[in-house]
């Protein structure tokens, strides 16, 4: 049996890496001892190299089912690029790419054959594979078969069948989403035999998350836009015509911008998405209809320009930021009007399952509001722990929130309030009181009268409302209850008396970010010692090739190899197999563009 020995071989052969990713090692033993596994892991964890190097390994053939095309041409493609006999069987194909496949197939020689279900399932499917000697069958996106995760398909479901068919061949499933429900209803749907589980960390620690609240948003996209010129970038909008609009002011305003939403005639749609893969186009304006399917690998920034329905869909559309593994930023706008537009959309649209969307818009909104460091929100959110106490990549841990001075006094004042009202009232009534409204439940009430009533009236009623929430995401504060009635924690007495002082933000209005933000610890060490015009020549050459091949720019290079490249200047083809991510087969291909290139670069500066 092969050992994990020899997949790193073929791993440095083929792919140009020397070590492995967390989990990774693990899921290839699971994968070369010819059991089951269910593994988890998040976007960018490396996934796809888990079962393709243990493949390259096997004698006979390995077959992936997949639901995305556009995902399966890219990663055969790549397969092909770094040197590995790879094919796929699918709707989109030329009957010229169609025989070429099943020539291969039939004379043994290719080592991983992709799969849509339906064409596994589908008339012939079942026999084509009988001929072939089947090493494992992997299930990508395995989160489709079960009820439970975001994305069901009734029609993945039939893919419970394969054990029957194939009783004694290995099935792995893998997915990026998390919950133990969906795991354990895809092992069970599945039929798995005792399957490894293996779950991965899901935190993106070269994710850089900020969250604040929109008051003049086309600037505040520009600031992000400016910090990332020429690079690639999603900006997600909550309709159809803030595409347009958004679109329409960039492109005025000399960026490179196309929109992408449902409306659009399909052939623009598609001209679009790929000008945004291909890099002729930097920046793409979406509706949440974008991203099903796209693996581009270097999108260095996602922008919401409103706020997302859930914290679910938040982090699987900031996730497709940065999935090479280099620093991106997801900057999230969001406004109190982003929760109406949603809640009326909800309201308007869902009948069965709205308390659990209403749930869910309030949880994003409590994230937005909330001063917990962002990468420990999601993550706990999804149920792991997250040991950091400061993760050196968030508004929070980097200090650039606009925090208030005088926080310890307003939080007082807020702390009191609750008391005097005796922890019976909710945040938006204790906000009024605080604010001094005459509104008629508190005339009626007498609370007018309290100690506390009006006692934050210099501040606008959102600010106050905000911070009531800031505190209980700090935990001064507890909603308790069927009504979220508001409760003073342990250490909400602490703050009382003076010991401790909570973090409360800065209204948006009168937000002044008088110091520049700070950058995080990811940006400095991933452009460490890179050159940064050598970096963008090698992507323009880059470019030019992806245009030769037909294959996007990223399936060439990713840019962690360019950037290493620009940072170590190799002159020589060995040194140029040392660079991260170049395997034999891409030294074969491209050394000799690359190479001259740097030499020249290297010459022109001596001179
Ligand atoms: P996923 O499918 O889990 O989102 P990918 O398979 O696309 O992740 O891999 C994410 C990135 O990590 C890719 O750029 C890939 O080339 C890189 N990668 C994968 N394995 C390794 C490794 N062992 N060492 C370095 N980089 C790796
Ligand atoms: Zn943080």
């Amino acid at each position: 049996m092969p050992d994990l020995n020899a997949v790193a071989q073929v791993v440095k052969k083929h792919w140009g890496y020397d070590s492995f990713l967390p989990l990774q090692a693990e899921a290839m033993t699971a994968a070369l001892s010819k059991a089951d596994s269910v593994v988890v892991m998040p976007t960018g964890g490396g996934k796809s190299l888990c079962f393709q190097a243990p493949a390259v390994l096997c004698e006979g053939l390995t077959v992936v089912v997949s639901p995305l095309i556009s995902l399966m041409k890219d990663q055969v493609d790549a397969l092909i690029d770094c040197g590995v006999s790879a094919g796929r069987l699918d709707s989109s194909q030329t009957p010229e790419e169609r025989s070429e496949t099943l020539k291969h197939l039939s004379d043994k020689t290719l080592k991983l054959l992709y799969l849509s279900p339906e064409r596994l399932l589908g008339a012939g499917g079942v026999e084509l594979l009988r001929e072939s000697k089947i090493e494992a069958i992997i299930l990508d996106e395995a989160h489709c078969v079960s009820m439970w995760g975001h994305d069901f398909r009734p029609e993945y479901r039939r893919l419970g069948g394969l054990k029957d068919i194939f009783p004694n061949t290995p099935i792995h499933a893998y997915t990026a989403t998390a919950t133990e429900k969906v795991r354990d209803d895809i092992a069970e749907q599945l039929q798995l035999v005792s399957p490894t589980m293996l779950v991965g960390n899901f935190d993106r620690p070269n994710l850089v998350y900020s969250v604040e609240r929109k008051h003049k948003m086309l600037e505040q996209v520009i600031e992000t836009l400016n910090k990332h010129r020429g690079e690639s970038g999603i900006i997600y909008c909550i309709r159809r015509r803030d595409v347009q609009d958004m679109c329409d002011y960039l492109n005025s305003d000399g960026y490179s911008a196309a929109p992408y939403h449902a409306g659009l005639e399909p052939e623009l749609r598609k001209a679009n998405q790929e000008a945004f893969i291909n890099e002729d186009v930097d920046v793409i304006v979406a509706t949440v209809a974008f991203g099903m399917g796209i693996d581009k690998s270097n999108v260095r920034f996602v922008i919401h320009a409103g706020m997302p329905k859930s914290i679910e869909h938040y982090q699987q559309e900031s996730g497709r930021a940065g999935r090479d593994r280099l620093e991106a930023d997801c900057v999230l706008l969001y406004s109190g009007g982003d929760y109406g537009t949603w809640n009326r959309i909800m309201q308007g649209s869902e009948q069965e399952g709205l308390d659990i969307s209403l749930r869910k818009l309030n949880e994003i909104y409590d994230f937005c509001t909330g001063v917990t460091c962002r990468h420990k929100a999601l993550v706990n959110y999804f149920g792991q722990e997250f040991a950091p106490e400061n993760c050196g990549a968030c508004d929070i841990c980097l200090g650039n929130l606009d925090t208030v001075d005088g926080a310890l006094v307003i939080a007082q004042k807020i702390i009191s309030c609750v008391l005097r009202l005796d922890q019976r009232f909710g945040a938006a009534y204790t906000t009024q009181v605080l604010v001094g409204s005459r509104e008629k439940r508190i005339l009626e009430f007498g609370h007018d009268t309290l100690s506390t009533f009006s006692i934050l009236d210099e501040f606008p009623v959102r600010a106050v409302r905000d911070w009531v929430e800031q505190l209980v995401a700090q935990g001064y504060l507890a909603k308790t209850g069927e009504f979220n009635v508001l409760a003073v924690s342990e250490s909400g007495r602490v703050v009382l008396r003076g010991d401790a002082t909570p973090k409360l933000l800065k209204p948006a209005e009168k937000s002044s970010k008088s110091k520049g933000p700070k950058t995080s610890k990811q940006i400095s060490e991933n452009w460490e010692g890179v050159d940064k015009d050598l970096f963008d020549e090698l992507r323009t050459l880059r470019k030019t090739i992806a245009q030769r091949t037909g294959a996007p720019p990223y399936v060439v290079f990713h840019d962690t190899s360019l950037r290493d490249m620009a940072r170590k200047k190799p002159l020589d083809r060995s040194s140029f197999l040392e660079m991260y991510g170049v395997g034999e087969s891409k030294a074969q291909k491209y050394a000799d563009e690359f190479l001259p290139l740097i030499r020249d670069y290297v010459g022109q500066k001596q001179n």
